[in-house]
């Protein structure tokens, strides 16, 4: 590094340590910085900002990332508004009341949206996404699994959680963060998602809920929370054990209320205990906002609020984190207010024409097979058909897409199902009509070019395995 910068000052004129020299030619920017060990001097902002402005280019442009549910694209009004309320702290409720009201009028108007039987009885809260959201409604219902073993004096050492193997990675967190045992369903080609089947070999008297996943990450299917919810009426019948349901709805809760507005999947049903959902998937809201709603107050154990005084009033908290950002939140409120139940209905809905068109000339190219058209959520995904050929595979694709900027993931289905590999594309608000054609000749080119191999392109064993669902 010192050679570097003495190497620099021989050959310029241009005094080095002043921030007159042209960009890229400046102390700093002409050297290396130590990746692992803070630099002991201070460096010019442009300096710094240039050097990680143009370390962040070497991202992938998020535009073409067709792997992630998180939104990529918000308007200019919503950038403006972003970078004004950047400094709030969600946790100050006391010096940004402001926002906090604004917190508690969103999360109302989700618990409406999602049919609370009665919107002055219930409670909800923002989140840093729907990870911190889905541990919240878990911990709730193994509070209230707990209360109640006590009361009848019963243990309260097994609890244990019932999903589909085809759970998003928070579920196995939670289980395995509150010490509670996951008790997974597999997927099969017949049941490839939590459908009721067979859910009777998995309630015990230790059970403290069911989740039911609205838009599982793997395919975009929706788990039927109503025939979930008539198996436990079932059971009930039969063993008195009175199991309730979380929804995880990280992507379908702000889809299905707008897009599927006859499907019946959320508070309407009794045994919905609580919903969770993700702001910044389809709710369209940049990363770092997620929600959870409880259809009453009583369902919420007392002793997982935390009461704060706000404005000489009383402000019952609940959450993992203490910080976190309140610009998310604001963010959240302009998008209810600037879009309102139809324009969020329209961008939904543009996504799933854009989905279903892609999915279904992707169908028509001939070797694939889909699992999904993105009629649910905008998200479909689709298998290579057995015998198509020996020489290449969906990572090679998923690779050959790169290669073009096209984040479009390959990955082995949930565990039952691992040797089944998928493709999967996520549609969001930003991927245009016009987008969707330059993708769909883009794969045209690259299925034409693998299918010309007349050997099996060389692959390194650890390729494809960077994706988390
Ligand atoms: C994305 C997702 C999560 C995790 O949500 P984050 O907002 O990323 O924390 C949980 N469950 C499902 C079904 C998801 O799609």
């Amino acid at each position: 590094m010192t050679t570097n910068t003495s190497k620099a000052r021989q050959n310029s004129n241009i005094d080095p340590t002043l921030s007159v020299n042209p960009v890229f030619v400046r102390p700093g920017e002409a050297t290396e910085f130590d990746k692992f060990r803070m630099p002991e001097q201070p460096s010019l902002p442009e300096t710094a900002y240039q050097i990680v402005h143009d370390e962040a280019i070497l991202d992938g442009n998020s535009r073409l990332n067709l792997a992630t549910f998180v939104s990529t694209w918000m308007d200019d009004e919503a950038k403006k508004l972003y970078l004004e309320a950047a400094d709030k702290n969600m946790i100050d409720k006391d010096e940004y009341p402001a926002t906090a009201a604004i917190e508690d009028r969103c999360w109302r108007m989700l618990a409406d949206l999602w049919n609370v039987p009665d919107t002055k009885d219930t409670i909800g809260t923002s989140t840093i996404g729907s990870s911190e959201a889905c541990m919240l409604g878990g911990l709730a219902l193994k509070r209230l699994w707990q209360e109640k073993r006590k009361a009848e004096g019963k243990s309260t050492e097994k609890p244990n959680l019932i999903m589909s193997a085809a759970v998003q990675v928070v579920w196995e967190k939670f289980c395995n963060y509150w010490d509670v045992e996951p008790r997974y369903v597999p997927v099969t080609p017949d049941h490839m998602v939590l459908d009721g089947h067979e859910l009777e070999k998995y309630v015990d008297e230790n059970t403290i809920g069911v989740v039911a996943i609205l838009g599982q990450t793997f395919t975009g299917a929706y788990e039927p929370v109503e025939a979930i919810a008539k198996k436990l009426d079932e059971i009930q019948a039969n063993t008195g054990l009175d199991v309730k349901i979380h929804v995880d709805g990280a992507s379908g809760a702000m889809v299905a209320p707008f897009c599927q507005p006859d499907l019946v999947w959320d508070f309407q049903i009794d045994r919905v205990n609580s919903i969770s959902t993700s702001g910044h998937k389809y709710g369209l809201v940049y990363p770092g906002v997620g929600w959870v709603v409880w259809r009453n107050t009583a369902v919420l154990p007392e002793s997982m609020i935390f009461h704060v005084s706000y404005l000489g009033g009383d402000m019952p908290t609940l959450a993992l984190n203490f910080s976190r950002p309140g610009a998310q939140v604001l963010l959240q409120y302009y998008q209810f207010l600037r879009l309102g139940r139809e324009g969020y209905r329209a961008v939904q809905q543009n996504s799933i024409d854009v989905a279903t068109y892609l999915s279904s000339e992707i169908e028509k190219i001939g070797p694939f097979e889909l699992v999904s058209r993105g009629d649910t959520i905008p998200v479909f995904a689709w298998v290579l058909k057995d015998g198509h050929t020996d020489k290449w595979s969906l990572y090679d694709l998923a690779d050959r897409l790169r290669m073009k900027g096209w984040l479009v993931p390959a990955y082995p289905m949930a565990d039952d199902m691992s040797d089944v590999i998928l493709q999967r594309i996520v549609v969001k608000v930003g991927l245009s009509r016009d987008m969707a054609s330059a993708l769909l000749a883009d794969i045209k080119g690259e299925v034409a070019f693998l299918d010309s191999l007349t050997a099996p392109l060389p692959r390194e064993a650890s390729s494809g395995s960077h994706f988390h669902h």
